[in-house]
């Protein structure tokens, strides 16, 4: 077993109700080559430079995490791929004792896969909505199919293993597309992972509750063609897993509003500018850049406030589709 498989929790990072933390997802940039109808809007302002944490300030903030247990790393963002310098920060967090994973949209994937999977990067997700090129523009308004499906064959080609696919299905968009997207995954060896929208960011492009599609509903259409067997195997994440019997691949759901998860949440997000938030449904948070900035190389310091942070981690979110979104913060910023 390699050194990360073997890291077990210790984490020192235990919030007021018993949960360790020891997970992270750190969002790398709030830039992106799409524009997702549900993650963003179509014109979006991006933050200035000075206000992003910089690559050696995120290098700080990991390996202090890791210093704490925490054993899983996840870069994300907007789109950690197109964050300039991105290959020599990952070339450093692969050398940490924890795992090291990337959420992407695909699209740099035929240039960059053979060098993260060489840089100790140990799993991909690949965002894939539909396998029709014209709604794959209209879902990402600037992405090109062809591109992310060559994307994913070129990390198949790189040697990662347990590729996971993450869909957001929206009502009347890229629900008749369920079965063929499993389809896919099955063809590929890969899992997939249904994710259903959550209210980050206030959009106008279309109404959530209308395009609201349940994880009950698609796993009534899947189960239609394939049998699901729930599997008890813990991810350490949010999704609920089910396998089929002629498939190495799995089925994931992740349920924000239908089935809440926070009791077993382990994880928490850094933004890109450097807010540690306690909660992806809830405002919580500490400003870790001001701490970097005003007492810098002090691991110590820092490593203090990440643990008083603990006592902020709020018992669960709060989503709903009938109000006005209460969380402000678009998902790019966040770090999904
Ligand atoms: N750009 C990368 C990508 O698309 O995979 C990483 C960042 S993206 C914010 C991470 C994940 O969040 C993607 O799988 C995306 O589909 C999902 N996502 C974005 N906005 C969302 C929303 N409002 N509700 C649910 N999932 C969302
Ligand atoms: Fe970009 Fe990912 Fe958001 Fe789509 S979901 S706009 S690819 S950050």
């Amino acid at each position: 077993m390699s050194k990360k498989s073997d890291v077990q929790n210790t984490s020192q990072l235990v919030d007021r109700f018993g949960r360790r933390v020891e997970y992270v997802r750190l969002s790398v940039t709030d830039r992106c080559d799409f524009r997702c109808v549900y993650c963003m809007a179509e014109e979006m302002q991006f933050l200035p430079r000075s206000d992003v944490l910089s690559l050696e300030e995120l290098y700080q903030v990991a390996s202090a995490f890791v210093e704490l247990g925490v054993n899983k790393i996840r870069l994300t963002g907007g789109e950690p791929l197109v964050r300039k310098g991105i290959l020599t920060l990952i070339e450093r967090l692969g050398k940490l004792p924890a795992e090291l994973l990337i959420t992407t949209n695909g699209s740099q994937l035929p240039v960059m896969a053979k060098d993260l999977k060489r840089l100790g990067v140990d799993r991909l997700n690949i965002s894939l909505d539909s396998l029709q090129a014209d709604k794959f523009k209209r879902l990402t308004r600037t992405g090109k199919l062809d591109k992310v499906l060559a994307g994913i064959d070129a990390a198949i080609a790189a040697g990662f293993e347990r590729i996971k696919l993450n869909a957001v299905v929206l009502k009347g968009r890229n629900d008749d597309e369920v079965i063929d997207l499993v389809d896919y995954a099955c063809s590929k060896g890969l899992d997939i992972t249904f994710i259903e929208e959550m209210p980050l960011g206030a959009i106008t492009e279309h109404d959530r509750a209308e395009a609201y599609c349940s994880s009950d509903e698609l796993h009534e259409i899947i189960s239609q063609q394939y049998e699901l067997l729930p599997s008890t195997e813990k991810t350490g994440g949010p999704s609920r897993y089910y396998r089929m019997p002629d498939s190495g691949s799995r089925v994931g759901f992740i349920s924000p509003h239908s089935h809440n998860f926070c009791s077993e949440c382990n994880r928490v997000r850094m933004t890109v500018e450097g807010r540690l938030l306690l909660c992806l449904g809830n405002e919580h948070s500490m400003d870790i850049r001001q701490v970097l900035r005003e007492h810098p190389n002090d691991p110590q310091v820092l490593q203090q406030h990440l643990i008083q942070a603990m006592d902020l981690k709020p018992e669960e979110h709060t989503f709903s589709l009938d109000d006005e979104p209460q969380i402000v913060r678009f998902m790019n910023m966040t770090g999904g």
